[in-house]
């Protein structure tokens, strides 16, 4: 039989209700929940609902990923936008996975190997892959587990990796069809070499680092003369592959010099003099050395001038056989060895001290070596024209809007792009050569013969595709593309996407270029890009400084709750976040607050109540406060509903947060205690029941999408759901909507008035040292007449928050002697002391503060009177020392004004 049982059981859950335990426990609630989520299938989405779509791909973590704060802070946000919109009735879509972090995964494996005595090479390609397939299935998915405990709701069912099936089938088609549209083709070109791990690397794979170096000034004989020009390097090394001197055409000094030849000291090679427009006369002498083969811009130099390519370098770094008896030497000895020799042979002029930028590998650190090779390349200007209309139209936009700049200036200066690695783990190339007459085959399957001389001597290209090449395709390669899935067709495009800036080139602008190339349309229309978490000194958090937070102790000792609330509370808009361990207090105390006022209305509510509340109830209603929290209510549901359409978390947060925690926890329920302890029926208890209800009903829903766990198990508590209902979680009741016509500003404005008096009799009781058992007289002296009305209607509030014995609101009060006062907008709040406090002793109390603080004083003048002091302390230590100073004073200027009081003036 279908019958309610809510109503059936009024007894055991009345009890139930007020089962809520003394304190929140996350460890006893949040697996709890999130199994029940996923049991329920709340975070898969039915590609052929009826409902509105709004669908996110997860920024995919590296399989070798541990996470960290940068990941909790990304995926929080990216969880808060889902639910939210979940809650809003969309169909939602998120839908999470891993990348196969070329690189990453192989030196991981490789060092690995070398514990175990083995190699890479010694096991070979085959037996190396299989391994790290393993290692994938064994470790790969460590991370998306460690999302699940911070309360990410994705779609698991969908989880996709890089390197699956279908992605890889992605992967193929665009190789397949780049290389036939002609934007893949192969070159000898300068690529960044890292050779640490032996691969070549994309310019956004490689750190820039500015250090201290060197600038050699190194003389060549000119050719048949016994005069020396001076060219100025900063790695002499390479002058070994030298083939030419070069000069700018418009320096008049080196006119004559150009076409003749000088000889490259110790090799005695002939080299040619050209003039070039990329050499800076203001560089060193004005006269540089062209190595075609170890410099980007001196290739293109070599190019123009058809000068000779001499590589002098192994791919390990060690120098090969073209750097004659410095061969075999690692390039650093090398250095050091050819400046020693140039220095004994009288070739070396000077060397100065410079700053040189230098690139790093982003994996390892080693340094990077420019380096001719081989490689394969995607012709990117193509590619980036719709990607610059996309953003320009609106199509795509950033949050904040800062970074569309950034974004378009990579864009109208993009380089290709070297997609080909060195490396064993990855999208292998699909690109086959025929051993015999040398043809090319691209082909998405191994073709059997050479299509030009059938010979069936064939081989593979050796080379793996970059990572990203795979990571590109993801916001359409993870819903089933090339094939038409009814997922495609459904969640593509998305809609937002959560990254840091970092990675705006690597894959951002990447995917947007992707996205029109094969699905003609942009991948996702907002870009939300985050700041770094740093600690509380503002210093990146990294494992060597070992000033990282580890998301999972957090959540260990706080709750995850606690993790995302501080996160986005203490996060302006695309800032850095600013955190220490002890911050993340801020949200344990934010939880138990809830739970706290949670349990304390629970406690007064009647049977039988519904999670179906009416929020526009209260027009008519006769109390102040009750009015009050429902405009405050639907002022807050307004504004953080305004806020999170605009990405802005941390404003949306913080006006629920003073929301919950000032408006309704120390204001109304404070105002309806007295209500409360009233018999049924009277002064209109049940409507301050039902309000207090109605409120917390939406704060759970506001702050569900923040904090997912507590609120939740507040909701079970509240309302039992059976587990038949709609109503079973939180996670899918309605978000509210605000209603303008109960917002009265008017009526805000008046309660305010009031808020101002109790607060400001508070901030004299405290002051003044009034024991807290003690209820004092008040006077309160208006000027303007409406105020005495909103003050005498609220006389009783006024009088319990403020503890009040004899309360006295007119337009000729005088003050009385021995009175503390205070002064707010339009009136003047007056106590007597006499009887409160003991005078004498007080007095005496004031007398001793004033003078220690005067020695504090002092001590600090003295300081900042020492000339020798100002010269050498920081700048923000003296602004740290003069701030205290004039803190004191105003101490000191209060206990004074204290001290009178008490005296009667
Ligand atoms: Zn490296
Ligand atoms: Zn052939």
């Amino acid at each position: 039989m279908e019958v309610c049982t809510r109503r059936c059981m009024p007894e055991e859950r009345r009890m139930q209700s007020k089962d809520l335990p003394k304190h929140y426990d996350p460890k006893q609630t949040e697996n709890k929940w999130y199994q029940f989520w996923l049991d329920e299938k709340f975070f898969h989405a039915d590609a052929n609902s009826k409902k509105e779509t709004f669908s996110m791909v997860i920024p995919p973590p590296n399989v070798t990923d541990v996470l960290h704060v940068g990941h909790a802070l990304n995926n929080t946000l990216q969880d808060i936008l889902i639910r939210w919109k979940r809650m809003q009735g969309y169909e939602t879509e998120w839908l999470p996975g891993t990348d196969h972090a070329g690189i990453a995964t192989q030196v991981i494996l490789e060092k690995k190997l070398v514990k175990e005595g083995s190699s890479r090479e010694k096991l070979g390609r085959e037996k190396f892959v299989q391994l790290a397939w393993e290692w994938k299935k064994k470790n790969g998915n460590a991370i998306l587990n460690q999302l699940k405990k911070i309360g990410c709701s994705c779609d698991w069912d969908r989880t996709r990796f890089t390197m699956d099936e279908g992605l890889s089938e992605a992967v193929l088609e665009v190789f397949v069809h780049l290389y036939n549209k002609g934007l893949i083709y192969r070159g000898k070109r300068i690529i960044n070499w890292c050779p640490r791990c032996q691969t070549s690397l994309s310019d956004d794979e490689t750190e820039r680092e500015e250090k201290d170096g060197h600038l050699w000034f190194i003389k060549y004989k000119l050719k048949g003369s016994d005069e020396y020009i001076t060219v100025a390097t900063t790695r002499p090394e390479t002058m070994l592959g030298d083939t030419g001197v070069a000069v700018n055409p418009k320096d008049k000094r080196f006119e004559k010099l150009v076409g003749k030849s000088a000889i490259l000291p110790i090799l005695d090679r002939e080299l040619l003099i050209i003039a070039d427009d990329y050499v800076d006369p203001e560089f060193g002498t004005g006269m540089v050395k062209v190595t075609p083969a170890h410099d980007p811009n001196d290739f293109d130099m070599g190019v123009r001038h058809k000068l000779e390519k001499i590589n002098v370098m192994n791919p390990d770094g060690t120098m090969n056989e073209n750097a004659g008896k410095f061969a075999g030497m690692d390039r650093y000895a090398c250095r050091e060895a050819l400046v020693a020799e140039l220095k004994k042979k009288k070739f070396l002029e000077k060397i100065e001290a410079y700053k040189v930028a230098v690139a790093l590998c982003y994996r390892c650190g080693t340094e990077i070596e420019p380096y001719l090779s081989e490689q394969w390349f995607v012709r990117m200007e193509p590619l980036a024209q719709p990607a610059i209309e996309a953003v320009k139209s609106g199509k795509v936009r950033f949050y904040p809007e800062r970074w569309t700049k950034t974004y378009m200036h990579w864009m109208e200066n993009i380089r290709d792009w070297c997609i080909s690695r060195q490396l064993w783990w990855g999208h292998r190339i699909p690109v086959w050569y025929c051993q015999d007459c040398k043809e090319i085959m691209v082909s998405k399957t191994a073709p059997s013969e050479c299509g030009k001389c059938k010979s069936k001597n064939l081989k593979q290209d050796e080379d793996v595709l970059d990572t990203w090449f795979s990571s590109w395709l993801w916001p359409f390669s993870t819903f089933g593309w090339p094939k038409k899935t009814p997922e495609l067709e459904r969640f593509y495009p998305t809609r937002a996407l959560f990254t840091a800036s970092e990675i705006i080139f690597l894959w951002v602008a990447r995917m947007v270029m992707a996205g029109y190339e094969f699905m003609g349309k942009e991948p996702f229309s907002d870009v939300y890009i985050h700041g770094t978490v740093r600690d509380d000194h503002g210093i990146k958090m990294s494992k060597s400084l070992g000033n990282g937070i580890d998301p999972l102790e957090i959540i260990d000792e706080y709750g995850a709750d606690a993790l995302r609330t501080t996160m986005m509370l203490v996060t302006p808009e695309g800032a850095d976040t600013l955190i220490a361990k002890k911050t993340f207090e801020v949200g344990q105390h934010f939880a138990n607050k809830l739970w706290n006022v949670s349990k304390f209305v629970m406690g007064n509510l009647p049977d039988g109540i519904t999670p179906e509340v009416e929020a526009t109830v209260g027009l008519s209603l006769q109390k102040l406060e009750d009015r009050w929290i429902l405009s405050r209510l639907h002022r807050t549901i307004n504004d953080v509903t305004s806020f999170m359409d605009n990405y802005r978390f941390n404003s949306a947060l913080k006006t629920l947060y003073d929301f919950i925690w000032h408006d309704f926890c120390d204001w109304y329920v404070e105002m309806i205690k007295q209500r409360l302890n009233l018999p049924e029926g009277e002064n209109d208890k049940a409507t301050a029941v039902q309000i207090a209800h109605l409120v917390l009903n939406h704060i759970l829903r506001l702050l569900h999408p923040f904090a997912p766990f507590v609120t939740e198990e507040i909701w079970q508590h509240l309302y039992k759901p059976d587990r038949q209902n709609h109503d079973t979680s939180l996670l899918t009741a309605k978000w509210p909507v605000s209603a303008s016509e109960m917002i009265d500003e008017k009526l805000e404005d008046t309660l305010k008035r009031v808020q101002e008096v109790v607060t400001s009799i508070r901030n004299i009781r405290s002051e003044m040292n009034v024991p807290p058992v003690k209820k004092a007289d008040v006077l309160i002296r208006v000027d303007n007449p409406d105020l005495v009305q909103v003050l005498e209607d609220n006389r009783e509030h006024i009088s319990i928050l403020g503890k009040v014995e004899k309360l006295q609101i007119g337009r000729k009060i005088a003050k009385p002697d021995h009175s503390a006062s205070a002064v707010i907008r339009e009136a003047e709040i007056f106590i007597p002391l006499e009887g409160l406090i003991d005078l004498e002793q007080e007095r005496k109390r004031l007398d001793k503060e004033i003078q220690r603080i005067n020695q504090l004083l002092e001590k600090i003048n003295k300081k900042l009177s020492n000339e020798d002091f100002l010269r050498r302390a920081p700048k923000e230590i003296i602004q740290k020392e003069k701030a205290k100073r004039d803190e004191y004073s105003r101490m000191i200027e209060k206990l004074i004004q204290h001290s009178e009081e008490i005296l009667g003036w």
